[in-house]
């Protein structure tokens, strides 16, 4: 079952006089149920393409259909209501709010979400049960990663993008946050669309969609994706 297909996607940025072509017509589809690794080059265009999946940006031509329903040409509220429901955010960087413990951190998302997880049962899964009271600052980074990880989750969303989710670790901890996202597709269901420059981590895609130059080149599958390790 087609989850999210992409026809013809376009996205110009205009800078002063310079146009970028950050897409040049992108065509692909997503299987409920994947683990896409998205691969390419620094400035090939993977954020752009993420964004616009995630209905934080629209193409400027071409159509991207959620589900059976066009996102491009939505409104924004129309697109607001579709990033609640359906979509969680994962970022390099985790983005948590500092001022915030783990716990409020991943409640944050339970406020707003129409059918959320309970606030334990995420920390129980994302295994900081332990942490609940702590703040960003009292974790480390794979730890934050993982509350980053919860908050996404917590919202009970079929899609989660991953902007270099392991961009900031080391190799170890890394790996880590790697296996509990492939854990997270398999177990609770979640399609999975995770973007790198890191070559090694196509391999535990399911798929692989080489990115170059605002186009997907090829895209290739895994027969028997490796357990992150
Ligand atoms: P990647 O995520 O693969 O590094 P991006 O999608 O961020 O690539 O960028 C693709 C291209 O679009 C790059 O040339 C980048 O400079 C350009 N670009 C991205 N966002 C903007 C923007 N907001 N304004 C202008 N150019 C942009
Ligand atoms: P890493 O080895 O991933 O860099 P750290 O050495 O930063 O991790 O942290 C190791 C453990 O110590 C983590 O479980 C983290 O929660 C805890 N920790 C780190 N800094 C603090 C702090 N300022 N207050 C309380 N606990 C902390």
């Amino acid at each position: 079952e087609v989850l999210i297909e992409g026809r013809g996607i376009w996205k110009q940025y205009q800078m002063g006089e310079v146009t970028v072509n950050a897409l040049k017509g992108v065509d692909f589809e997503v299987y409920r149920g994947e683990f896409i690794v998205v691969l390419g080059p620094s400035g090939s265009g993977k954020s752009t393409l993420l964004n616009i999946i995630g209905g934080m940006d629209s193409p400027t031509k071409g159509e991207l259909i959620y589900d059976g329903r066009a996102i491009s040409g939505a409104s924004e509220r129309e697109l607001t209501q579709y990033r609640r429901n359906n979509v969680g955010f994962v970022f390099q960087f985790y983005n948590l709010m500092p001022n915030l413990t783990a716990g409020e951190n991943i409640g944050l998302s339970v406020e707003i979400a129409n059918e959320p997880l309970e606030i334990d049962y995420v920390l129980e899964k994302i295994g900081l049960s332990e942490r609940k009271n702590h703040f960003p600052s009292q974790l480390s980074g794979g730890e934050q990663q993982r509350v980053a990880i919860g908050r996404a989750l917590a919202k009970n969303p079929d899609l989660l993008l991953c902007d270099e989710p392991t961009g900031a670790l080391d190799l170890s901890t890394g790996v880590e946050i790697l296996k509990f996202l492939r854990d997270f597709n398999r177990e609770l269901k979640k399609t999975v669309m995770i973007i790198t420059h890191n070559a090694g981590i196509g391999k535990i895609g399911d798929r692989v969609f080489y990115i170059r130059d605002g186009m997907i080149e090829k895209i290739e599958k895994n027969e028997k994706p490796l357990r992150p390790e």
